[in-house]
């Protein structure tokens, strides 16, 4: 009973609909009064009933009233999550009164305080934390806000929409008044209230409204905004060509803050920020940095279309506006930043993350069927997947085709709670294509397998045979897939595009004497794992003359992953390189024709994560970490030269500038940089000190610093609390400088952790110091992490339960998701974690969110 389920079928149209909504806040830290009136009538589309069920959590009632009536108390009924009216009437206005504390709400979620400002969080839940109210996305009000406060201590007052009033009145106060003309679910009422400065830009749409935008941030970071202003007016402009979309309001704010529970978010003409996803200079933010800066901002400002104007008619239905927003937040920085570079990131990231979450406990499809806290279910399926699963349809189709979908599915649906069935449908009816089988992506969990063999027949036709795998589908996927071949002289001669959709499947492809080399990855954004045997000589062929980039990638992807399983499972050190990966990295270090994005990810080995994948199960996570670290070092011993001759010609000494070219130079230099470490000799860690002591951006600083974290230098320490003194009193700053300790893979490095925990600049409160203390060390540090002395387990076991206290969805989402999902670890390793788990779930007061994480991990025997 107290933990209840929500189930997709159970879904039912609202009985009753919020038309206007009109709120007054007279903010007080510690008691905050709430002042709602609601118009409310009943839904003429569902029967008939009298009585009115409200959400709310920890609000105290003051006042009550039905059309001006108080109303006894006899007529209502309080319990701790709802407020239930009695026999109400068809139409009516109902308003209540509250009081809430900010002061003590850790959660982040709802009203609550951030370095004394107010602000708020609702999605999804949050709303219910500050007025009684139908908290459900597809109830659409009108919403009007004013916020009575004190005008010294929160001159600045914002909430969505248009300003309509502002006035100052007694007792120093001040008194304003927000106007939002579009109607809107209630997670996307925004409230912020404080010290604040802003830069001020602005932007005219292509219908030649002028639309004035700001970002405001706490005063000292001021001069940080200046790349996110430049990046969303980017995004409008983008928008505009590619979607035909434009905005919609006078006004669009941001607000960055230090306290936040995730990224951003999109409140409508309100969009509140994390700082580390906001603020951006050359000092104090790296490469990797300004792009997610550019792709969070072009993200939520997607949203305003997908998600806002058209919202999602229940939670189940998140992968919907996500992954169309996601979506065009790929395709925006693909061509601001490069489309090769742009692909493998996002296929990188869904190998790395989703893969894994997909193939664990927690794997789920795009749309659950049920959950217990839909707070745990922002993840990367619900984001990367749905996100790769649109994109399908542009692989499909062609891109003016998905152009034509999205505007009119917008269209139609605009002002519109919606579903993945409307999608679908539209996307149908433009393109007269049955896709009933396609939205098998959107229901089914798991990562798919095709298996291709190919050959050639006696009629000298070249064909694939295709396999579909799927342990859990019933049915067969719709997958299009891009084919390049190459044949033995080294032409990319032919490029195919095929749409399998049985389990089974040949296709003749051309004819020809002898068999091609066949290739997948041209387009790929498929959320699924190719099987096609290829020896060494066929990699390094590929990596040679594929035409698509990404072909070439995934090729010394391949060659890499390979020589390790092999390496891991023979347990000989991997000392003897094939030839095969030696021609490919020297060919790669001297390239002048290839990218150097393409370059710096060839050469860069798969991250231990993404290699769990390769394996089926029984992970010695001690060995896998071993023997990938040795294949660095014997790369770096056979070409040392070749990485240091890269490493100085990359090595620029220009001004620093944030565009492809100069990125990717970065990327290569400290990717040689990284090999060149590994043989931990005082020339090559000098170069390292070097590069510490010179660098003019952070990035190349960054990258020094964490190798020499990693180093056995005897200055290290010292070098690492030189960086604390520096950047102990910047947020951004400091909480990296936590993150490259977390991932310090030196012995033991978890009681580092535990004395950090300790230090005045750190607190489990504030959820960026979680995320680069914790989760990095639970995401980046894995031999650490999974030691076999279980020291890391008992680490994350003791704070999640602490951080549960105050903050369920950061200590189940940010950190118990991260631990849970490796169901490969060997049997010693398996049954230390299960220990911990179950000592977390024996805890008397664990939260729903947290509950719901450990119970899809725990042992049944043992619970
Ligand atoms: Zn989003």
């Amino acid at each position: 009973m107290k933990y209840q389920r929500t189930y997709a079928s159970d879904y039912s149209t609202p009985n009753f609909l919020i038309e206007t909504a009109t709120l007054e806040f007279s903010l007080n830290p510690r008691e905050t009064i709430v002042k709602s009136k609601l118009t409310i009538k009943q839904n003429h589309l569902t029967k008939h009933t009298n009585d009115l069920k409200l959400d709310g959590i920890d609000l105290t009632l003051l006042k009550i009233k039905i059309n001006q009536q108080s109303l006894p108390a006899s007529s209502y009924e309080l319990t701790p999550n709802h407020l239930i009216i009695k026999d109400v009437p068809q139409n009516f206005t109902l308003e209540t009164t509250v009081s809430i504390c900010p002061e003590k709400n850790f959660h982040y979620t709802g009203l609550y305080l951030t370095k004394g400002n107010f602000c708020t969080q609702n999605e999804p839940h949050g709303f219910r934390h500050i007025t009684y109210f139908i908290d459900r996305p597809d109830i659409l009000t009108k919403i009007t806000t004013t916020i009575v406060a004190d005008r010294e201590e929160y001159p600045v007052v914002l909430s969505n929409g248009n300003l309509v009033q502002e006035k100052e009145i007694e007792n120093g106060k001040h008194r304003v008044t927000w106007q939002d003309p579009f109607p809107k679910p209630c997670y996307l009422f925004a409230l912020v209230a404080g010290k604040f400065d802003a830069i001020t830009d602005s932007y005219v749409t292509k219908l030649d409204k002028t639309v004035t935008l700001k970002i405001f941030t706490e005063g000292q970071y001021l001069n940080q905004c200046t790349h996110a202003m430049e990046a969303l007016k980017k995004a409008m402009l983008w928008e505009e060509r590619r979607f035909g979309l434009s905005y919609d309001l006078d006004l669009y704010q941001i607000v960055g803050i230090d306290d936040f529970n995730f990224g951003a978010m999109e409140n409508k003409g309100l969009n509140i920020f994390n700082n580390k996803l906001l603020l951006a200079t050359k000092d104090t933010a790296t490469d990797d940095d300004f792009k997610n800066v550019s792709s969070v901002i072009a993200h939520e400002y997607f949203h305003n279309w997908t998600g806002n104007r058209v919202s999602c008619r229940d939670w189940f239905q998140i992968g919907l506006k996500e992954g169309l927003t996601t979506l065009r937040e790929e395709l925006f920085l693909e061509e601001e930043y490069g489309t090769t570079v742009g692909k493998i990131e996002s296929i990188k990231f869904l190998r790395d993350k989703q893969f894994t979450e997909d193939a664990g406990p927690l794997a789920h499809p795009i749309r659950l069927s049920s959950y217990i806290a839909v707070d745990n279910f922002y993840t990367t399926t619900v984001y990367q997947k749905s996100a790769a699963v649109a994109r399908m349809l542009v692989t499909m189709f062609g891109f003016t085709t998905f152009r034509n979908i999205l505007s009119t599915f917008l269209a139609k649906f605009d002002g519109k709670p919606t579903t993945i069935e409307d999608f679908l449908a539209t996307a149908a009816a433009i393109t007269q294509q049955n896709l009933e089988q396609f939205k098998l992506w959107y229901d089914q969990r798991g990562t798919p397998r095709l298996k291709i063999t190919d050959g050639i027949d006696e009629q000298q036709n070249y064909y694939v045979d295709i396999t579909q795998i799927h342990p859990l589908a019933t049915k067969d996927f719709y997958i299009p897939l891009v084919l390049e071949l190459i044949n033995g002289q080294g032409d990319s001669f032919c490029e195919k595009n095929l749409l399998v959709t049985k389990n089974e499947e040949r296709f003749y492809l051309t004819k020809v004497t002898e068999k091609p080399t066949v290739t997948f990855y041209q387009n790929f954004s498929i959320p699924m794992e190719i099987d096609h045997s290829y020896d060494p000589d066929e990699l390094l062929h590929i990596a040679t003359y594929a035409k698509n980039p990404l072909n070439k990638w995934q090729a010394s992807q391949k060659l890499l992953t390979t020589f390790l399983v092999a390496s891991y499972q023979t347990q000989k050190p991997p000392s003897d390189l094939p030839p095969q990966l030696l021609e490919l990295f020297k060919n790669a270090l001297h390239s002048e024709e290839l990218d150097k994005a393409l370059l710096a990810h060839m050469l860069e080995i798969p991250s231990e994560n993404q290699l769990i994948n390769s394996w089926a199960k029984d992970i010695d996570m001690e060995k896998l970490h071993r023997v990938r670290e040795q294949l660095k070092l014997a790369l770096a011993r056979a070409l040392q030269a070749d990485f240091l001759a890269c490493y100085n010609e990359n090595n620029s000494q220009a001004i620093y500038e944030v565009n492809k070219a100069a990125i990717a130079q970065r990327m290569l230099k400290n990717i040689a940089l990284d090999y060149l470490a590994q043989l931990d000799s005082k020339e090559m860690l000098n170069i390292a000190i070097n590069q510490l002591n010179q660098a003019n951006n952070l990035t190349d600083l960054n990258a020094a610093l964490a190798i020499i974290a990693n180093s056995s230098l005897d200055e290290r320490e010292l070098l690492l609390s030189k960086y604390y003194q520096r950047w102990r009193e910047q947020p951004n700053l400091f909480n990296r400088w936590l993150a490259i300790n977390a991932a310090i893979k030196l012995k033991g490095n978890v009681e580092r952790l535990k004395k950090l925990l300790s230090y005045p600049e750190v607190s489990l409160k504030n959820p960026n110091n979680v995320y680069a203390l914790i989760r990095t060390f639970v995401t980046h540090n894995l031999v650490n992490f999974h030691a076999i002395d279980g020291s890391g387990y008992e680490f994350l076991r003791e704070q999640i339960i602490t951080i549960d206290d105050f903050n369920s969805s950061l200590a189940a989402a940010t950190l118990a998701t991260a631990w849970i999902n490796n169901k490969k670890l060997n049997s010693t390793l398996e049954s230390m974690l299960q220990r911990e788990l179950f000592k977390i779930y024996q805890e008397p007061h664990l939260s729903t969110n947290l509950y719901e994480i450990i119970s899809k991990r725990i042992d049944p025997a043992i619970s």
